[in-house]
């Protein structure tokens, strides 16, 4: 694998990509990450030391498109189904107070081609509102504050946009709140840690639209305090040199970092902070910080959604639930197969605090 190390995509990327995939160095190294027998698996970039083919293979690693089913049991004995063990989640929480912190895309909305296109259903959102009406509710996404609240639509939920750095609250009147100015009029806005980037995140957006538009499908999009490039809908050849591209932008800024998400490479701030400070965050603001009282529930599919995870097994408190059909590496307690078993677990926990207000001894 001489290419690994080396900086510059050659001309033969493609062909010793493939190689690379068929080849018995990488087997291995996807076989360690099904069978996560390699505790030190590589999970976030950083810019510095990377490289274009570790992305390739990490991001087709983070979408899988088989996997062999004794090694799928073997990963659902240890990560089991959080419906098949619904008694078992509540039975922990009992005489806790429930918090909800949940991604968007890929556990609230299926993933699709289209970035701007990934609505959840009606079904969804009437779930989310019973799930906000019992347990304070947050949503905790790589996309921008607007985009994510042009979803979604409920005004009554904690947003953890730009994953964590641009964090509202609810209003107390429950009206919408869309804006995204940084004055402190909008008393909603709890934090934003990383205000003074967003002229270099700009910046770095306009360089990116110009680098990129000659790469078919390739799509990036500004999420205010960080960036993605979507792979999508890029055919895979060209994902080498797409990558390639976005690290030759990223040289010229070092207090911007590259990491790795499902077909999806994003630039965010150097500050140190993710969905796992975020979720730390939004529970001291809840009253939290100190108690054993609470139960946080963080439902995520993506790569990022893994810092939260790591926070609550820090913690001891709550449960980690990753959305996957696939084995993938996680700290995730339980799991998920998709958006409708997420939509189907959320609305089993409305029903059963309904039942449980009408029935007091049972919660
Ligand atoms: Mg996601």
């Amino acid at each position: 694998m001489t290419n690994q190390n080396n900086n510059v995509v050659r001309p033969e990327v493609n062909s010793c990509i493939n190689t690379l995939i068929s080849g018995p160095e990488s087997m291995a190294v996807l076989g360690e990450f099904l069978g996560f027998s390699h505790s030190n698996f590589i999970k976030r970039l950083d810019l510095e030391g990377a490289n274009v083919n570790a992305w390739i293979d990490l991001m087709r690693a983070a979408s899988p498109t088989r996997s062999e089913n004794q090694e799928k049991s073997s990963w659902i004995l240890y990560h089991p189904s959080a419906i098949k063990l619904f008694d078992e989640i509540i039975y922990s929480a009992k005489g806790k107070e429930i918090v909800f912190f949940l991604d968007y895309d890929g556990t609230l909305s299926p993933i699709v081609a289209d970035p701007d296109k990934a609505f959840m259903t009606r079904k969804m959102r009437a779930t989310l509102k019973d799930i906000a009406r019992h347990f304070p509710t947050a949503i905790v996404t790589g996309r921008c504050r607007d985009k994510v609240f042009n979803f979604v639509k409920l005004a009554e939920l904690y947003y953890a946009a730009s994953h964590g750095m641009d964090i509202m609250g609810p209003t107390k009147n429950g009206s919408a709140v869309k804006s995204n100015n940084n004055n402190n009029t909008n008393k909603a806005v709890l934090f934003q840690p990383a205000g003074q980037f967003l002229p270099m995140i700009d910046e770095v957006y306009k360089i990116l639209l110009e680098k990129t538009k000659c790469v078919p499908g390739a799509k990036v999009e500004n999420n205010k305090f960080c960036l993605s490039v979507h792979f999508r809908c890029v055919d895979e050849k060209s994902w080498a040199p797409l990558a390639e591209k976005v690290r030759l932008v990223l040289n010229e800024y070092p207090k911007l970092r590259l990491t790795q998400g499902r077909k999806v490479l994003e630039i965010r701030p150097t500050i140190k902070w993710d969905k796992g400070k975020a979720l730390e965050f939004l529970l001291e603001s809840l009253g939290y910080e100190n108690s054993n009282d609470v139960f946080p529930i963080y439902i995520g599919d993506d790569r990022t959604d893994e810092d939260a995870f790591k926070v609550l097994r820090r913690r001891g408190q709550g449960v980690g639930i990753l959305v996957s059909s696939v084995p993938k590496e996680t700290d995730a307690s339980y799991t998920l197969q998709d958006p409708s078993e997420v939509e189907h677990f959320l609305r089993r926990l409305v029903e059963w605090k309904r039942s449980s207000n009408v029935n007091p001894t049972s919660a």
